[in-house]
């Protein structure tokens, strides 16, 4: 049996394979030229740091970090930086490329890129985390900059982690201030409003898109999340609003079911309180696994990678798939969906809202003007309608499932701008 460090890096390598493949389909149809193939096809530049950080108990230890950055075609890269215990570099490597497609589709001036630690947050002291977000944006402010390549938050840090960032940098510039440098800060220090509903809100946005076009509405239907971070709880938040039944939600240690639906908000109470959704009263308890093959809707994953596999993509009953996590389908499972007429709002635009507001905010950032909320969701609204608009006239045209349409629209996108820059040689 693998071991389970094991099995995760096979998933990352699988995310790589999945990310690599769609390019190589969506390439192919679009007949690009073999020059442009190779050069897209990989990132531009992968950073690995070793760092030494002194830890409350008088040791130093060092960690291994990461920034991978895809070519820079369409603008500065853009990406999170995430910490944990089993990031490796073939995993930031698969999340730089699908950011990469994902700037492309929402229609953002920007390039992926994609940044991690290896390390385990939730055993470390605030001053331990500090001090190794400080050295690691030390470490690799020798290829980040506002016009070069934007980190923001992505599992595991915050807005806290953000704002030692631009600290840190800004001092290494005696003093000057430099917000554009991250996106996803503490809104005095130049962050946008509307930052931590804009994956949720986007991914909302999709759904409603989708439904249109499947000639069906949001009132009424039943919704079932995976994971109840900050993606799945806003997700449920606004679908419930809308008039949606949430009939189960889930985080790491399990679901919860109720077919008559469930308060979304006093699931999220309870969440905090105990620090899972599992056990909120009024509803009965499945897992993970159970919460994919419920009959629904629309199913949202808003949690890990590979979950849907070749092996729960025949049972899945959801005639909606809206994926808020970042490569939670495997490339079998996704033949298996299309192929069964569940339509896939694939991740790279579903979730593409995140993004988008922090495009918002680095432009917010550079002109030192920053807007009201209705503003940031109104464009938020209209940049996310568009993506799914030409998206879906890309899978009716061409005739091909929605992931593989979103991977040609970002891929034509980027070719365009590639060509118009031509080589420098
Ligand atoms: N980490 C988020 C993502 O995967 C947001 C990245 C960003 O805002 O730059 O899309």
């Amino acid at each position: 049996m693998a071991t389970t460090a094991e099995a995760k890096r096979e998933g990352e390598l699988k995310m790589l394979k999945t990310a690599r493949y769609f390019f190589d389909v969506a390439a192919q149809k679009l007949k690009l030229e073999e020059s442009l193939v190779e050069l897209l096809r990989y990132p531009k530049r992968k950073l690995i740091v070793h760092f030494p950080v002194r830890m409350d108990d008088g040791r130093t230890i060092s960690f291994e970090g990461y920034r991978v950055q895809c070519h820079p075609v369409l603008g500065p890269g853009k990406g999170g930086i995430r910490y944990h215990p089993d990031t490796t570099l073939e995993e930031v490597e698969a999340l730089a490329v699908l950011m990469n497609w994902k700037c492309a589709v929402a229609g953002l001036p920007f390039s992926g890129a994609k940044g991690g630690v290896r390390c385990n947050p939730k055993e470390m002291s605030v001053g331990e985390i500090e001090r190794l977000t400080r050295r690691y944006a030390a470490e690799i402010s020798v290829i980040i900059g506002p016009d070069v390549d934007i980190p923001a938050p992505d599992v595991y840090t915050s807005s806290r982690e953000m704002a030692w960032i631009v600290d840190t940098i800004s001092m290494h510039k005696s003093g000057e201030f430099v917000p554009g440098l991250v996106t996803g800060k503490p809104i005095l220090l130049g962050g946008s409003v509307g930052r931590e509903t804009a994956t949720a809100r986007g991914g909302f946005f999709c759904t409603l898109e989708a439904l249109a076009h499947l000639k069906t509405k949001l009132e009424g239907a039943t919704v079932a999340i995976q994971g109840y971070g900050n993606a799945g709880w806003y997700y449920a938040h606004f679908v419930h609003e809308t008039g949606a039944k949430v009939i189960a939600v889930s985080d790491s240690r399990g679901g919860i079911y109720n077919s008559k639906g469930l308060d979304p908000k006093a699931v999220l109470d309870f969440k905090k309180e105990t620090g899972t959704v599992v056990g909120f009263k009024g509803a009965d308890k499945i897992t993970n696994e159970e919460l994919l093959e419920l009959k629904c809707d629309i199913l949202a994953p808003s949690a890990l990678e590979d979950q849907l596999h070749e092996g729960n993509a025949p049972k899945v009953k959801a005639k909606v798939i809206c994926e808020l996590a970042n490569g939670p389908t495997t490339q079998e499972a996704d033949a298996i969906l299309h192929e069964r007429g569940i339509f896939v709002i694939p991740d790279i635009l579903a979730n593409a809202g995140g993004v988008t507001v922090s495009y918002f905010e680095w432009v917010q950032d550079r002109s030192r003007y920053f807007w009201d909320a209705e503003r940031v969701d109104e464009r938020l609204k209209l940049f996310m309608t568009e993506a799914f608009k030409r998206v879906l006239a890309m899978h009716l045209k061409q005739k091909v499932d929605m992931r593989t349409a979103a991977f040609m629209t970002a891929v034509a996108r980027v070719a365009e701008a590639a060509r118009a820059r031509g080589l420098y040689a």
